[in-house]
């Protein structure tokens, strides 16, 4: 698969004099995994906000999937297929790992005016919280309360929450942030499994993930793509090794 599912074109975002996003250009093939690395301030999240909506470009253009979203408002872009899972957990801490789900495939099935369909049965809503479940590793904590769960197995769940949506894309915002080496290989092995069904834009500042994981990765600086490749083209790459990963 080679064609383009999103494009970015000339985007910038300035707040007040600080451009943090300048005049970037990237384009994401369907069904590739793409991460974004950079230094701390380099952009990522406003890049990321401006994709799923949470932020207006001042300049320039998105397209999913060809047609023209920049302005298009966040809950439509999900309707398209674009699904985003926050670098903050936003699940309801008190409901089960299986309500949680089920929240989620019932806001899906039954919120789309545009593409209308009857509302499904409680048995199918269930059933597919429950295979939800099992594609995000959760299967045996179905009746565990969310807020007991761990840390990584909390990403896990908001990876299913954003699954719930049905998404063509899903953009992942630091989904290793504040996890032990065992939760991140968890969400490796998680992220690996969706590879081909869903196109994945990734957004982590663990190289060993990204290098694992990304068949293309691009380097911001400064709100720049400064250099986009594959694993072997960027850890080679000079001025990467120079602005970001250092001199091994
Ligand atoms: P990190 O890796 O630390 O999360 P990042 O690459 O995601 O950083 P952003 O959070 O997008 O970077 O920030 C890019 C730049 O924009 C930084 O200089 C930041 O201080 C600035 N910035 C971000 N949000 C705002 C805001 N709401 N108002 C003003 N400046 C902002």
């Amino acid at each position: 698969m080679s064609q383009t599912l999103l494009e970015l074109q000339g985007l910038v975002k300035r707040y007040g004099g600080l451009v943090a996003t300048d005049h970037l250009s990237l384009s994401v093939k369907a069904g590739q995994t793409h991460a974004i690395i950079g230094p701390n301030g380099a952009g990522k999240t406003t890049l990321i906000q401006q994709i799923a909506g949470g932020l207006r470009p001042n300049e320039g253009t998105i397209r999913f999937d060809g047609q023209d979203i920049t302005v298009l408002p966040m809950h439509k872009r999900v309707q398209r297929g674009l699904a985003r899972s926050y670098q903050i957990t936003n699940i309801f801490k008190s409901c089960s790992v299986l309500d949680n789900l089920a929240l989620a495939v019932q806001a899906r099935s039954g919120s789309s005016m545009r593409f209308w369909r009857p509302a499904l049965s409680d048995s199918a809503i269930f059933d597919e919280a429950r295979e939800l479940a099992d594609t995000v590793g959760l299967s045996t904590r179905v009746d565990a309360i969310a807020s007991n769960l761990a840390h990584g197995a909390q990403r896990q769940l908001e990876v299913g929450l954003a699954l719930a949506t049905r998404p063509r894309m899903l953009l992942l915002d630091e989904p290793m942030a504040g996890m032990g080496h065992g939760e991140s290989l968890q969400l490796v092995e998680l992220i690996n499994r969706l590879r081909g069904q869903v196109t994945i834009l990734l957004i982590e500042h663990d190289m060993e993930a990204v290098f694992q994981l990304a068949e293309c990765i691009s380097v911001l600086v400064f709100g720049r793509i400064i250099a986009s490749g594959n694993a072997d083209e960027i850890r080679s790459n000079a001025e990467v090794k120079k602005a970001y990963l250092g001199d091994e």
